[in-house]
């Protein structure tokens, strides 16, 4: 039993789903998660199947700026493109970071993916070549300048703030303190000093692994997810997360389990995060146990095809 008292339903292991599942794994903690895959081989062109990517296809590295889908995980979602109604990203990057990470400009295979960035906010149709990047308001100059300052000050009176950033994107800017010599002791320090900011300049505020970032604008991925829902009106629905940015989405594939429709929450599990985990409907052993739910998801879709 989870410390939040719901009792898993595990029969494929005695995993409980607290636990971590089996190694580059994957393990079905619900009904729902458990009849999702014939559900999918039943009507791949109504399913939408939509997937964050830092930490869920992209191992979560020291440094954001050199993190990149695993081959392994790339090849997964190459199975589904196409096959599935809707194939999409949904991640908090930049559009155009996201399509490097994703690496579809310079190799095919992910023909038809639809990548939302910032939360939604940006927009890429691979297939079409149509790209939506609304400008960053003006004030977003301003709180990438003074959170700069405030790490540059930080660090300049202690040297176990060494190593913090700053990251522009655009509509957003983040703070990571990963890297930082004493990361969670930089994160206490200049966790509060970028909330407060955003307080000031009347910035949106999203908090992960070692960051907090100040967005331009509210948009959650839940509010993406549902975007894409209305336009493509799938009839199965997979969101596949590791981090709290990713709870808002699986909040609407809840309310859709919970409306009788068939679809799954598909966790990639984290020891520090381990409040997604209890959300999970489809619990796997990081990118690689994404990975290899994405192969059985495509392997269903084949064996419906050739019954
Ligand atoms: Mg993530």
């Amino acid at each position: 039993m989870c410390d939040d008292g719901r009792v898993s339903e595990t029969t494929n292991t005695d995993l409980d789903s607290c636990s971590p599942p089996p190694a580059d794994g994957w393990v079905a903690l619900t009904p729902a998660g458990r009849a999702v895959a014939r559900a999918v081989g039943h009507d791949p062109a109504g399913t939408l199947l939509a997937s964050d990517v830092d930490g869920t296809l992209s191992p979560i590295v020291a440094d954001p700026t050199r993190a990149a889908v695993s081959e392994r995980a790339r090849r997964a979602l190459a199975g589904l493109d196409g096959r599935v109604g809707t194939l999409a990203v949904i991640t908090g990057r930049p559009v155009a970071r996201a399509r490097e990470m994703v690496d579809v400009d310079r190799r095919g295979g992910l023909d038809h993916l639809v990548m939302l960035g910032l939360y939604g906010v940006e927009r890429y149709d691979v297939g079409t070549g149509q790209l939506q990047v609304p400008e960053p308001p003006a004030v977003m100059g301003q709180a990438r300048h003074r959170l700069q300052e405030a790490v540059d000050r930080a660090v300049a009176a202690d040297p176990a703030m060494a190593g913090t950033m700053v990251e522009d994107k655009g509509s957003a800017v983040v703070l990571h303190t990963r890297r930082a010599v004493e990361h969670d002791r930089a994160l206490a320090l200049l966790g509060p000093v970028a909330r407060d900011l955003a307080g000031e300049l009347g910035l949106a505020v999203e908090e992960g692994r070692d960051v907090v970032e100040l967005k331009a604008w509210q948009t959650t991925k839940g509010d993406a997810l549902r975007r894409l829902i209305a336009e493509r009106m799938p009839s199965v629905l997979l969101m596949c997360g590791d981090d709290l940015g990713d709870l808002p989405a699986m909040a609407v594939v809840e309310e859709w389990i919970g409306e009788g429709r068939p679809g799954a929450r598909v966790v990639s599990w984290s020891a520090e995060q381990p409040r997604v985990a209890r959300s999970a409907d489809v619990l796997c052993d990081g990118p690689e146990g994404v990975a290899a739910f994405l192969d059985e998801i495509s392997g269903r879709i084949t064996e419906s095809s050739t019954m």
